[in-house]
């Protein structure tokens, strides 16, 4: 066992069996040596570290984020996304394998990707894969390289490099994932469906939402379903927006499927009813619905229909978001805000902490299969968010380390401010400003 260089002790330490005050040891190796009694002692050579009533979560593993660089670096590249994310409380992000200029659908492709990357990293970053038409033969050779699963479209993604799949190209698509064990994560709204829908243009919100119906996420989840349940593919579903498609989903699960789920910070706490006209920050597919929907995701959280929240962060810069909705890039910037924004959401409905660290930590730790995160405990990577979760502050976009300011969640009183970021027992930010030194690693599927 390594020496302890490193104790934080806290009143709140939200371990896998609930909040407690504690003194987690970490040791020179960056792991948790062990999760002590709040008033031990502390070892000669290791520096204290007490934040009093301030909560310690595991690190936020964010499996959700469009880094875009190299090739869009000017939407976000990971220099900016990497300490963005580290002033949010993440640790760990999982890049998208579209948006930069190579996708991430062939091995050649990671290389560039990852050697782009590793120096601007400034906490653990890994890489899904891309399953687009005609790349089926290169699933196997990039989930050996470590991506953690492959991403596929079933309608247009937005960029013309990463085309969707048609129902022949996805069974496919799914029979040679099985075949390996890997596994699949959809974008899914079902075209014909998306085309049927009235595609009226303009600023007016409601006919945004109109043209991306729920059928078209409930018949996009059903066709996956029946092919998870012929190949037998591990399949996620992800950024779920219509709650119409949660009975689908549980059943799936009940019959034993491998099926899972995520929803993002956005579906959670902002609705319909409130985006402006004009307001395309707020534009992203499937959309934000409407009240009643969100009450249901919610409830669906609770019970566990629902495995996990992160941010699909998915930035362009401030002119790409013209006041059309019809033209604006869809995505949504959060992720230097998406704990505060979910906690704030979360304790107003009676949840604990415990379960905001269950959502946004440790269920997307396991959904990438990192079995060394998203927990507080023993052996466990030394990675935490350091929250003040009853203080608030308004959302200030000049204040945001993202690459373009442009957010939904400008002005908006938030609960909780991050502390500071621990990345393997090192501080990557402090009181909302990321550490100059860079810290993190490129990881692995098979590594992590
Ligand atoms: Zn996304």
């Amino acid at each position: 066992m390594s020496d302890v260089r490193l104790v934080l002790r806290s009143q709140r330490v939200l371990t896998p069996e609930g909040a407690r005050p504690a003194s987690v040891a970490v040791g020179d190796d960056g792991l948790i040596a062990a999760v002590l009694p709040y008033d031990t002692e502390v070892p000669p050579g290791a520096v204290l570290e007490d934040v009093g009533d301030d909560a310690v979560l595991p690190g936020l593993v964010d499996t959700h984020v469009h880094v875009n660089d190299p090739g869009r670096t000017e939407w976000e590249g990971f220099w900016t996304a990497t300490r963005a994310a580290a002033a949010g409380g993440i640790t760990t992000l999982v890049d998208m394998p579209l948006n930069s200029l190579p996708p991430t659908t062939t091995a050649e492709h990671l290389r560039v990707k990852r050697e782009v990357a590793g120096p601007k990293a400034h906490m653990d970053v890994g890489f899904w894969g891309g399953a687009i038409p005609g790349n089926v033969g290169e699933l196997r050779g990039l989930h050996e390289a470590g991506v953690f699963g492959f991403k596929c479209f079933l309608s247009p993604s937005g960029v013309e490099e990463f085309p969707e799949l048609n129902p022949e190209e996805l069974a496919a698509a799914m029979a040679e994932i099985a075949s390996f064990d890997g596994q699949l994560i959809v974008h899914a709204e079902d075209p014909g469906r998306l085309a049927s829908a009235p595609q009226k243009g303009g600023p007016a919100y409601a006919d945004f939402l109109a043209s991306r119906p729920r059928a078209a996420e409930n018949d996009a989840i059903a066709l996956l379903i029946e092919l998870a349940r012929e190949h037998g593919t591990r399949v996620h579903i992800l950024h779920l927006s219509s709650s119409d498609a949660l009975p689908l989903i549980a059943d799936a699960r009940s019959e034993g499927l491998p099926v899972t789920a995520e929803t993002c910070p956005h579906f959670l706490t902002l609705t319909a009813e409130e985006v402006p006209d004009g307001a395309t920050e707020f534009k992203c597919c499937p959309p934000i619905r409407e009240k009643e929907n969100q009450d249901a995701l919610w409830a669906a959280l609770s019970e566990g229909t629902l495995d996990c929240v992160v941010s699909d962060h998915s930035p362009c810069t401030a002119d790409l978001k013209t006041p059309d909705f019809g033209q604006a890039w869809g995505g949504i910037s959060s992720l230097q805000l998406g704990l505060p924004a979910i906690w704030t959401e979360a304790r107003r409905r009676g949840h604990g902490l415990e379960d905001v660290a269950r959502w946004m930590s440790r269920a997307p730790a396991r959904l990438a299969g990192m079995t060394g995160k998203g927990a507080i405990a023993p052996g466990c990577e030394a990675d935490f968010a350091v929250l003040a979760p009853e203080e608030t502050f308004t959302v200030d976009p000049a204040s945001l380390h993202h690459r373009n300011q442009v957010t939904a969640y400008a002005g908006r009183t938030l609960h909780g401010v991050v502390r500071s970021t621990w990345l393997r027992g090192e501080r990557i930010a402090d009181h909302g400003t990321p550490a100059e030194k860079k810290t993190g690693r490129l990881i692995e599927r098979k590594t992590a």
